[in-house]
């Protein structure tokens, strides 16, 4: 493809993803296929000869199109939003246009020192605490997901109490972690992947508010050293998955930092609120982390993949992860003047991904990203108003930012029926979870373009769905 077919070809798809944008709330938001149905309608074999564009776009209208859940239709309330922007859209197509690998500084320098200012403002913006910022001990990394950061600081953690010994060794010690019952499911992956073991992993107690209780981690801690285990990681969390759920992480720090275990805090959704000085009180106590993740790709506009990892002391990662083989020996690295992130993490490779979240926060401002924020919580807090003045519907648990789990009060099996029910419809798209062995249902309301009118045509939908079943 040359220059000017490239030209007139990206002309058109970015007028056809516009249109998407104007359009999409004429799609059902949760794909109406068949298992199969997709891969059946793709030939079995690759084409010889080249295609043309027009083509494939077609073949993007007729047979991929219907597959597709429309996580950017403002009617999208399921699981967690994974909102997007035209700015971050754009940040992203310059970053593939730039085709950038910036595995360490030398491979692009820019790539490097944009996300290191990027993540330093990010700090600032969200009244971290000074050691994440890359002037002092700390500083931030972009990664793929939350997943991978709980990996990271896990496998960090397991060297500093090894005094990094266990990459040369393997694990010799019984090291046991801690997290809550209502923890994401990435931190027991990790811990497997980490070589912990699941054996070694302590589950703790929740509260009514589903929030960790420090007692019981403090006694389990107490029960594991006398037993001859190590402490070595808790993770709090900053908004739990299922009920968005906020642990107590100052007082989680603090037992952290007496039994010298690594604190990391995980706000994969939750951590955007923080850009409001009303919602920090959730993470008072953040100074005793020794790190935070949060994902941008979920609720601060940014395209799916954008992770947010700050540790406070950088060394630490540096040591657990670097590795330096002849092929990658540079006099920018040996001077120890810059940062090679890819010391920072698991992979080597590393898009420039630092673009997007460029773009969204120049776009919006700070202000422009408050005022969406705020948005969402208020929604939700209506939300929360119609289920409490309705009778047949009853909130579960008091929302703290824009998670509201709610259910009928005809019972389990009616409420899977009436959210199945709505969301064959196709007119909105909303999921369920278990807490206290009871079906909830959860409105996650984030996606960038969400109204009251949006919020208010599903609360109708919902009532008038569960009044004719
Ligand atoms: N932590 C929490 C609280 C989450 O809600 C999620 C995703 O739902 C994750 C971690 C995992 O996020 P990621 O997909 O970025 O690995």
């Amino acid at each position: 493809m040359s220059p000017e077919q490239f030209r007139e070809e990206g002309k058109k798809i970015i007028d056809w993803i516009a249109d998407y944008y104007e359009n999409v709330e004429k799609y059902p938001v949760l794909s109406q296929v068949k298992p199969g149905e997709i891969i059946s309608s793709l030939p079995e074999n690759p084409p010889q000869k080249g295609e043309a564009m027009d083509k494939m776009m077609r073949d993007i209208e007729e047979k991929i199109m219907p597959g597709i859940t429309h996580w950017q239709s403002p009617n999208f309330y399921a699981y967690f939003p994974s909102n997007t922007s035209f700015p971050s859209i754009l940040g992203d197509l310059v970053s593939s246009g730039l085709g950038v690998q910036g595995m360490i500084w030398a491979t692009s320098p820019a790539a490097t020192e944009l996300e290191t200012r990027v993540l330093d403002w990010l700090a600032e913006m969200m009244a971290m605490p000074e050691k994440f910022k890359s002037k002092s001990t700390g500083g931030g990394v972009i990664q793929d997901t939350a997943s991978t950061s709980a990996l990271t600081a896990i496998i960090a953690a397991r060297e500093r109490v090894t005094k990094f010994e266990s990459n040369e060794k393997g694990v010799q010690q019984k090291l046991v972690a801690y997290i809550s019952t209502q923890t994401h499911s990435s931190l027991e992956k990790a811990i497997k992947m980490a070589g912990i073991g699941k054996e070694n992993l302590r589950l703790i107690d929740v509260d009514k508010k589903f929030a960790m209780k420090p007692e019981e981690l403090d006694t389990q801690i107490q029960k594991d050293k006398n037993a001859g285990f190590v402490p070595f990681f808790i993770c709090g969390a900053l908004g739990t998955t299922s009920s968005n759920a906020m642990d107590p992480l100052r007082k989680i720090g603090e037992i952290a930092q007496k039994e010298n275990c690594w604190f990391h805090i995980d706000g994969a959704m939750s951590g955007t609120a923080m850009l409001c000085p009303e919602f920090r009180y959730l993470m008072d106590g953040v100074e005793l982390a020794d790190s935070f993740v949060f994902n941008p790709h979920k609720w601060m506009f940014t395209n799916f993949d954008c992770d947010v990892f700050w540790v406070g002391n950088r060394n630490e990662l540096i040591h657990t992860f670097s590795i330096l083989p002849e092929y990658l020996k540079n006099k920018a690295t040996e001077s120890g003047a810059v940062f090679d992130y890819r010391d920072w993490h698991v992979q080597l490779g590393r898009r420039f991904r630092s673009l997007k979240l460029w773009f969204v926060i120049r776009h919006y401002g700070v202000e422009g990203l408050q005022f969406h924020i705020r948005k969402h919580v208020e929604l939700s807090q209506k939300f929360t108003k119609w289920v409490n003045d309705s009778d047949d519907f009853e909130l579960f648990v008091e929302p703290p930012l824009n998670l509201v789990c709610f259910r009928h009060k005809k019972g389990d099996d009616f409420n899977m029926k009436l959210m199945n029910t709505i969301n064959e419809t196709g007119k909105i798209f909303f999921t369920h979870t278990k807490l206290n062995g009871q079906i909830v249902l959860r409105m996650s309301i984030g996606q960038t373009n969400t109204e009251e009118a949006h919020v208010k045509n599903a609360w109708d939908l919902i009532q008038n769905t569960a009044k004719s079943l």
